[in-house]
């Protein structure tokens, strides 16, 4: 059986108790030692067969699972935050599926969830923004025309954009474009979770200078949005005005 499972951002805590039970048992791990923390194999047998499929192709990284599969072995195929963010796992258990060779999914925690973590940041503040955007600028991936940067950044919204931070004027001026101005929050968060971790609080306007203060072109998020800066209404939820399923109207409060 093959078993993909997210590492997490960076530090080798933030695996889930599950992954990192597989990860323990495993005969055979492929990990992307482009962005997987090598400190994780330490958990694995030391009988384990570790592959790095950053130096591989997909051919070669099905090959090691269809012949492990066929001897019997348990297989790790370690992906970096959560798989189904950028992962390029569909391929992967579309070619399985055509085996017959069966296979499940551990999540794990996405860079961007790394990343508010750090920040100390929510997302969706009421009265600020309702909705996370996830998305990235074309590179060597094309992004579907209807999903141009430009097109998103209309909405306002919080926007995490992956795979994009040596892009970062393109970036900027694609958002200017849209709904946000020279002033809008922004961050840029370099391997988040990691020690090496570096935090740089800008602005639509000063993303690629502050980018290129840092020395930041890879292994980045760019953060962007009014959930940065301070203004937000409280949350509904825990108003002692409102009442839930879970929780009555607090007497006192009410008129
Ligand atoms: N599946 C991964 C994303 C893989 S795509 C996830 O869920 O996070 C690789 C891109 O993710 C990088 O170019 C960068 O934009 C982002 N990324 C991954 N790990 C990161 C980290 N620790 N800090 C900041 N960005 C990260």
């Amino acid at each position: 059986m093959v078993h993909f499972v997210g590492a997490g951002p960076g530090a080798p805590d933030l695996i889930t108790v599950r992954g990192a039970e597989h990860l323990k048992k495993a005969d055979i791990v492929i990990y992307a030692g482009s962005l997987v923390n090598p400190v994780l194999l330490g958990l694995c047998r030391e009988s384990a067969r570790i592959y790095n499929s950053a130096e591989m192709t997909l051919p070669e990284v099905l090959d090691i699972c269809t012949k492990g599969h066929a001897e019997g072995w348990d297989i790790v195929r370690l992906h970096t935050g959560d798989s189904s963010i950028y992962g390029a796992i569909r391929e992967q258990m579309d070619a399985l599926a055509a085996e017959g060779i069966p296979y499940d999914v551990i999540p794990g925690v996405s860079s961007f969830c790394g990343a508010a973590a750090e920040l100390q940041a929510e997302y969706t503040l009421p009265g600020v923004s309702q909705t996370v955007i996830i998305t990235r600028m074309a590179g060597r991936t094309p992004v579907p025309e209807k999903e141009a940067l430009e097109r998103l950044a209309a909405h306002g919204a919080t926007m995490v954009i992956f795979l994009s931070a040596g892009m970062l004027s393109e970036v900027s001026a694609a958002l200017l474009a849209g709904a946000y101005t020279e002033d809008t929050p922004a961050a840029i968060v370099y391997k988040a979770t990691w020690p090496e971790q570096k935090i740089v609080r800008c602005t639509v306007g000063t993303l690629a200078a502050a980018g290129a203060e840092q020395g930041i072109s890879k292994t980045a998020l760019i953060l962007v949005g009014d959930f940065l800066g301070d203004g937000y209404e409280k949350s509904r939820l825990y108003d002692p005005n409102f009442e839930t399923g879970f929780r009555r109207r607090e007497a006192s409060y009410e008129s």
